[in-house]
């Protein structure tokens, strides 16, 4: 037997990794699997290139919870260790990593966040354990040797007789750990950063029926058997070659990734690129519906199989965020904080690639069967809208997929769009006007208006489309949206004919007076305007500007300077001179009736809009009997 000092500066670290890694302590496992499938690769390796004369078999992790002892077993088959490389692998190298660790980490660690995505390593045992013991034999023709160490910096070497190839490592747990002697515990640890590492995992046994002979009657019960029970896919669909998959594949794989998730996703898009940086995934589109909150922690991080965590945060461009699956690449720095990721160089590369190849597959998807695109565009348009006003670049690409509904349920590109409206939907200066609503029962009488004179009236309605149009306007420059409801249209539209007013100058001041008297609340600006007779006489819209802005600052950004939030509702009266009524109202001879015509005018005006509330709806309600009595 030899006894040794371990070469550290500190004198004694344990209870230092353990003050830091407090919140963490859990990773101690997935470090030491880690290390355990490290192992059993590298012996692949070697045994494939011949350097390791040695049967590869079917190797497999073993853990193992011995409650009475208070112990915890990670037993590999891998290529272990001799008495050498115990001394330099982890006296020396992961002492000094662990050392480094801290030293780097000390002023950070509390706030960084970081700490449970940093390979602290084995030492990492000591967050959980008072005695690590290691029995390891190498492949190499040597003794196998036992390493104990109880956390101070003095560990016992000797020789075991353990004849198998691997290694077990045994964590006598501390008093304070014992959650990790809980079967459910460490199955619940190996089910969240273990469950596509690449070899299997055995935790404890089950029982498998084995299949009824051929002659067997009908009542019979099948006979069972023992069996290890895996808990891990080492074969996980993100590995394999999207030639090899099938549609089913991804949804079972989708199925494995989100076992309480029943609605299917509506696409995927395998990620697979190995130059100039490694990184492998599958991501798929939920149901999105309009809601924007949904939970953005979806997408798991994994190297090499090595669950990191759920925040992708900064790796995946935020409007992505919202999408589901998996993210495998070496070559994400963890270590760092995440504004710092942000700025790296390979990481932007990385969320680049990820963007143009979500662009790409949408494209292909709007290509191959534009019907069924069309179908799940309300359940993907947040995630594209939202993409296309946050990254230039998907903006562009977006022109090729992004759907323009119109209230009857066509889709149109923008390109299609323009195509459609461009002959009679400009104003005088050649603009295009985009007529749009956003709530098709609430603004049904303008809908059905615009309509009437031959419009085309889009459907948008997701939370951001405020800030879309904007963005539309100023990068496509020669068009403007306007809302059905929005700064009248009949003006803005130029037409082959214009009305011309039944009125006189004369009576057109004596009406604009007799309003300006009637119409008390000043929210209301009245505007004559010559229209088609058919047209409402009174109708009410908003600048399309001021009610634009305001909504930008409800759903966040853009407008907010002009502090438009804290601004009372302005709208415009829009008096039809050629309207019956209205010359009705010119011509009846007593001023309360006028009055009477006006008031009730106006009422109805409001009510179309939905501005009709409370006590006006109750005096309009009123009044209405009286006058069908
Ligand atoms: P890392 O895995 O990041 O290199 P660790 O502290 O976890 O750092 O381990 C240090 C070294 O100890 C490993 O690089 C490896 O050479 C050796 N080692 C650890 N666990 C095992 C194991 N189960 N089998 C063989 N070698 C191991």
């Amino acid at each position: 037997m030899s006894t040794g000092k371990i070469n550290v500066a500190v004198e004694n670290i344990f209870p230092l990794i353990k003050k830091f890694l407090y919140s963490d302590h859990e990773i101690f496992l997935r470090e030491l699997v880690s290390n355990a499938t490290d192992a059993t690769i590298k012996l692949k390796h070697l045994t494939s290139i011949g350097e390791a004369k040695v049967d590869y078999g079917n190797p497999i992790i073993e853990v193992k919870v011995d409650k009475e002892a208070k112990k915890l077993h990670i037993i590999d088959q891998g290529i272990g260790m001799t008495e050498a490389e115990v001394q330099k692998y982890i006296n020396d190298i992961a002492f000094s990593g662990a050392e480094e660790f801290l030293d780097k980490y000390k002023d950070t660690a509390k706030d960084s966040g970081i700490i449970g995505h940093f390979g602290l390593g084995f030492y990492s045992a000591f967050m959980v354990a008072s005695k690590v013991e290691i029995i390891t034999k190498s492949y190499k023709d040597e003794p196998a040797v036992h390493w104990v160490c109880d956390g101070s910096p003095e560990f016992e070497l000797t020789t075991a007789e353990k004849t198998k190839r691997g290694t077990e490592i045994i964590l006598h747990i501390a008093e304070d750990s014992t959650e990790f002697l809980e079967e459910g515990r460490i199955r619940e640890l190996l089910t969240k950063y273990n469950k596509f590492m690449p070899v299997p995992i055995k935790f404890g046994t089950k029982e498998e029926e084995l299949p009824l002979p051929e002659d067997a009657a009908e009542d019979a019960e099948p006979e069972t058997k023992t069996v290890d029970n895996i808990i891990n896919n080492p074969n996980p669909a993100w590995t394999k070659q999207p030639t090899d998959l099938e549609d089913k594949d991804y949804k079972e794989f989708y199925r494995e990734l989100y076992p309480m998730q029943f609605e299917e996703p509506l696409f995927h898009i395998h990620l697979n690129v190995d130059y100039p940086f490694n990184l492998t995934g599958i991501l798929y589109f939920p149901r999105l519906g309009k809601d924007m909150n949904i939970q953005r922690d979806k997408i798991q991080l994994y190297q090499n199989q090595v669950f990191v965590t759920d925040n992708v945060e900064g790796i995946v461009p935020e409007f992505l965020t919202m999408l589901r699956g998996v993210i495998d690449s070496p070559d994400i720095p963890l270590n760092v904080s995440r504004s710092y990721l942000q700025a790296d160089g390979a990481v932007k590369k990385i969320s680049s690639y990820i963007t143009r190849k979500v662009a790409d597959k949408l494209k292909s998807l709007f290509n191959e069967d534009r019907a069924d695109f069309e179908k799940k565009w309300d359940d993907i348009k947040v995630v594209i809208e939202y993409g296309m006003l946050s990254e230039e670049k998907f903006f562009d690409k977006a022109e090729a997929f992004a759907l323009y509904p119109t209230v009857d349920g066509t889709y149109y590109t923008y390109p299609e769009l323009e195509e459609k409206i461009k002959e009679n939907q400009t104003d005088k200066d050649g603009k295009l006007i985009v007529l749009y609503a956003s709530d098709k029962d609430a603004q049904h009488s303008y809908i059905a208006s615009a309509k009437d004179k031959g419009y085309e009236v889009l459907l948008l309605n997701s939370p951001i489309v405020s800030h879309l149009l904007q963005k539309l306007e100023t990068s496509k420059d020669k068009v403007s949206f306007v809302r059905v409801d929005g700064d009248d249209i009949n003006n803005l539209i130029k037409k082959d004919e214009e009305h011309i007013s039944k009125l006189s100058d004369e009576e057109k001041e004596n009406l604009k007076k007799l309003l300006d008297e009637t119409i008390a609340d000043k929210a209301y600006t009245v505007k004559l305007e010559a229209l088609d007779s058919t047209t409402a006489p009174f109708t009410i819209t908003q600048p399309e500007f001021m009610r634009r802005m305001k909504e930008m600052q409800a759903t966040g950004g853009g407008g907010g300077m002009f502090g438009m939030g804290n601004m009372p509702d302005m709208y415009n009266l829009v008096v039809n001179t050629n309207s019956e009524l209205v010359g009705e109202i010119l011509n009846t001879k007593t001023k309360k009736k006028q009055e009477r015509l006006i008031t009730q005018s106006l009422d109805l005006a409001r009510l179309s809009q939905g501005l009709l509330k409370g006590e006006a709806l109750t005096n309009f309600v009123k009044r209405s009997y009286e006058m069908i009595k």
